[in-house]
């Protein structure tokens, strides 16, 4: 069978790379792909990216199933159309994608729905927010309501930073319409987690849990990126708070969704913060996987994954178990010079050394240009994913790879996964 991903980044990789394990399958498309997609014989980039160009090619290849990736085609309602023309693909409706779409849809729909989340209010006149942000004090959080690609949540540790937020989105417009309205929410504190799961409309399908590490620099300081690192499992989630984030979390967003008329399919993805008793609220809902945490998660999964999205398009997770690698899988991302704010591009990459059962690399930000060589396209550029008995051991796998590796102005964090060494200690 022949199979499409649809995104290009480390998480797109690394869920091509899963399915091109398959004895089934014969060849994964990955559009566009990157860098790392191009140079794997059992992948092959396709250059298109518009939904409509997509189902054409799928029905002209006869795709069995394809996989969407990232947020932007699913808001934009690529499952919608894939569906109309009966063609089988895995993700959220445009409708459902509204979870993370729409913070002001989420944040509505999990207090109607009794899902602990941080107290908030939406305003789309600056002037009463921030006659609001006065009355709240500092800190406090204030989020544009649509997608603004990881830049729409500013973390206001004091109120000066929070009226200079609310005057960046609401007075001079500059995410565009994502920023017409904002959710200001109450900062909670905590250790956060991600908990991500597959659902077919009915049943719930657990992943391994995950922790991302979101800001630039060691011991979370600097600003925040799209992600720096993540490892699985994350020690965090135990088995009581596992259950716990089923029963009152993720359960009661799926039926909930239903009950409103809008059945739930595709990945959901409930990135949380857990308070020092262990009590979960849920920061926000993604539609899609995390990245980079679909890399360690992928490299952990056993078993024939392309086996497992049949069941979820069927409908039958409820019949799927998923079996895991043992081991702490760690991956660290490598970004480019001046990530997040304008990365640097076309830098020559060097030294990644071929895979082998301890150490994975994905890429996310790299191309291959005309003579054959790897350059950086993009501000993270690559994600290497340790696997060891021990969160340290991965460590030490993901970090040695590392040491191999070089490009000009690489940045990356020398500290991924310490919050589980130190729970373990
Ligand atoms: P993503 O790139 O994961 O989609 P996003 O841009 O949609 O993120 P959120 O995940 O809602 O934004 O928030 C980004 C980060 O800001 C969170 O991971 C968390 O660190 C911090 N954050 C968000 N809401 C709160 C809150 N209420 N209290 C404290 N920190 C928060």
């Amino acid at each position: 069978m022949k199979l499409l991903v649809v995104g290009s980044g480390g998480r797109e990789h690394a869920l091509a790379w899963k399915l091109a394990q398959s004895p089934r399958v014969q060849l994964v498309y990955v559009a566009p792909g990157n860098g790392g997609t191009a140079q794997d014989e059992r992948l092959l980039n396709i250059a298109i990216t518009d939904p409509e160009a997509l189902a054409d090619f799928a029905e002209k290849e006869q795709i069995a199933l394809t996989v969407v990736g990232p947020e932007g085609p699913l808001a934009a309602g690529i499952v919608n159309l894939f569906r109309q023309r009966g063609l089988k693909i895995f993700g959220p409706s445009k409708e459902a994608a509204q979870l993370e779409s729409s913070k002001d849809f989420a944040k509505a729909f999990m207090k109607r729905n009794g899902i602990p989340t941080a107290e908030y209010e939406t305003f789309s006149d600056a002037a009463a927010a921030h006659a609001y942000l006065d009355k709240q004090g500092a800190p406090i959080v204030i989020k544009a309501d649509g997608l603004a690609a990881g830049k729409g949540v500013v973390v206001a540790a004091t109120l000066d930073e929070a009226h200079a937020a609310v005057d960046m989105m609401l007075a001079d417009n500059k995410l565009g319409d994502a920023g017409a309205r904002v959710v200001i929410e109450e900062f909670l504190e905590g250790e956060e987690a991600s908990f991500i799961v597959m659902v077919d409309g009915k049943h719930v399908l657990p992943l391994a849990s995950s922790q991302d590490h979101k800001r630039l620099q060691d011991g979370d300081a600097g600003p925040n990126t799209g992600g720096m690192g993540a490892y699985s499992p994350a020690p965090i989630v135990t088995p009581q708070l596992h259950a716990r984030v089923m029963r009152e979390i993720i359960l009661p967003t799926v039926r909930g969704m239903e009950k409103e008329g809008i059945r739930y399919t595709g990945f959901l993805y409930a990135g949380l913060m857990i308070d020092t008793e262990g009590n979960p609220k849920t920061l926000e809902f993604n539609c899609r996987m995390g990245d980079p945490e679909t890399q360690p998660i992928m490299a952990r999964l056993k078993g024939d994954f392309s086996k497992v999205l049949e069941q979820a398009i069927a409908g039958t997770l409820d019949t799927v178990e998923l079996t895991w690698d043992r081991r702490t899988a760690l991956g660290v991302v490598l970004a480019a010079h001046n990530y997040p704010d304008t990365p640097r591009k076309g830098d020559r990459i060097g030294g990644i050394p071929p895979e082998t059962d301890a150490a994975v690399t994905f890429h996310a930000g790299t191309a291959l240009v005309d003579d054959g060589k790897l350059v950086t396209s993009g501000g993270r550029v690559l994600c290497v994913v340790g696997l060891a008995d021990s969160v340290r051991g991965a460590q030490s796998a993901a970090y040695e790879t590392i040491n191999q590796i070089s490009f000009d102005g690489m940045q990356y964090r020398r500290d991924i996964g310490y919050r589980a060494v130190n729970r373990k200690h």
